[in-house]
């Protein structure tokens, strides 16, 4: 038997359920640091804290959805 649903944090895209670590605004950043250690942030947090974040941790890999701020969320954004 494999195990087929292995979780791939850094391609989770994110969902309306997840919250800015900072202020709990719907998170639209994940920073990654490593397996099952990551940062969210809203859009106006990251960017508050990105030079520094960018900086102390050059490698990180991060998901930028900022993109998708003003986009209506779809019915089915936080199905499954
Ligand atoms: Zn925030």
């Amino acid at each position: 038997m494999t195990i087929t649903a292995e979780r791939v944090l850094q391609g989770d895209p994110l969902k309306i359920a997840d919250r800015c670590d900072q202020c709990g605004a719907q998170a639209f950043v994940r920073v990654v640091f490593g397996r099952n250690r990551d940062l969210l942030f809203c859009g106006h947090h990251y960017q508050r804290h990105e030079p520094v974040l960018m900086a102390r941790h050059p490698y990180v890999n991060v998901v930028d959805e900022r993109h998708r701020i003003n986009q209506k969320p779809s019915l089915s954004a936080n199905a499954e």
